[in-house]
């Protein structure tokens, strides 16, 4: 019975969607036609990435305008330190106040060499995550997320550097953090057992990347230390030719994977949503979460 009542959407279940800004035309009405199948569920945020490097700087910043200013939502613009300096910086997120965004998603962000590449700060910029998240507060005040990684980011040698990192990052006055995504949720919870041990009580709130692709995600997967379990790919195994099947077995892994987790008391979800909106509002109705009419959503 408790199970029939998470899955009725009888508890508060939460969410947030996360879209990159398009870089044509053609992408930017694709985006479009998913925030405005999306909006009705009415997301707590819905966050728009930060190109590799800074290089979406102008579309990142277009995009969550747009969002702004055509729909109710509440845009959380993903902001990183890579290759600029602190005023540059600076000036982005003087910007974003004055356009009034309230939410940024403060990263270090990768190399512009690549993933797996040593980091270097820019001499004149913010060293990582935790010292942007001090300088955007000590801007405005902004409500900062950051990120959280359930399976430790590969820079970090043990747990206790990643702990120790998140806690800087929180102490800095992060609200709470996103995951990378994961598949395995006993390992998800374990994290959450570690986080809640190391005197860490922001919300952790696991990021879900529904698999469009799984050659995609498993790519990504091995560059940022993502382990991709053998169930997971024998789902997947000689669906490449065909799209239909392996959107079906998509909605399906990824609706068990966030049941399980609403079976283990976890209320709120970020989705990674590839700009696609079908499988993430299936997910979402599946959680229980119904459209509001403009007139709800007004109240
Ligand atoms: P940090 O939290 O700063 O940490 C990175 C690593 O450095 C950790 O291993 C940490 O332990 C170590 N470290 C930091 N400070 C110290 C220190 N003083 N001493 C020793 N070790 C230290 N990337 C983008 O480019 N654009 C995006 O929009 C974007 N969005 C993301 C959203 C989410 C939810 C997540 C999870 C990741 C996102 N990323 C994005 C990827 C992110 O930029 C990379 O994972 C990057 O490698 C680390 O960024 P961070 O903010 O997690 O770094």
């Amino acid at each position: 019975n408790e199970r029939h009542a998470r899955q009725t959407g009888e508890n508060d279940v939460h969410v947030s969607f996360e879209f990159f800004p398009p870089k044509s035309e053609k992408m930017e009405e694709s985006l479009w036609q998913s925030i405005t199948k999306l909006a009705p569920i009415a997301p707590l945020f819905v966050s728009v990435t930060y190109g590799a490097g800074g290089s979406t700087r102008e579309r990142t910043h277009n995009t969550v305008a747009r969002i702004l200013k055509e729909t109710g939502l509440k845009p959380a613009a993903h902001l990183t330190c890579v290759d600029a300096t602190r005023d540059e910086v600076d000036e982005v997120i003087r910007s974003y106040w004055e356009l009034g965004v309230r939410n940024i998603v403060a990263l270090r962000g990768d190399p512009a060499a690549g993933i797996g590449t040593a980091y270097q700060p820019h001499p004149d910029g913010y060293v990582n995550a935790a010292d942007l998240v001090a300088g955007i507060r000590r801007i405005a005040d902004f409500d900062v997320s950051v990120s959280a990684y359930p399976e430790r980011h590969p820079e970090s040698a043990d747990w206790g550097v990643e702990l120790d990192n998140l806690k800087r990052k929180v102490d800095a006055g992060a609200a709470r953090a996103i995951t990378q995504f994961f598949f395995d949720n006993d390992m998800f919870e374990s994290y959450l057992e570690r986080v809640r041990a190391a005197g860490i009580d922001i919300p952790i709130i696991p990021g879900i990347v529904p698999i469009h692709s799984f050659k995609q995600v498993a790519s990504f997967s091995a560059k940022t230390g993502t382990s991709v379990p053998d169930w997971l790919a024998h789902r997947f195994e000689g669906l490449d030719e065909d799209p239909e099947t392996r959107k079906l077995v998509a909605a399906t892994v990824a609706a068990e994977q966030v049941m399980d987790l609403v079976d283990r008391g976890v209320t709120d979800f970020h989705f990674y949503t590839m700009n696609k909106a079908d499988l993430v509002f299936a997910i979402c109705h599946l959680l229980g979460l119904r459209p509001k009419t403009p007139e709800q959503e007004a109240a």
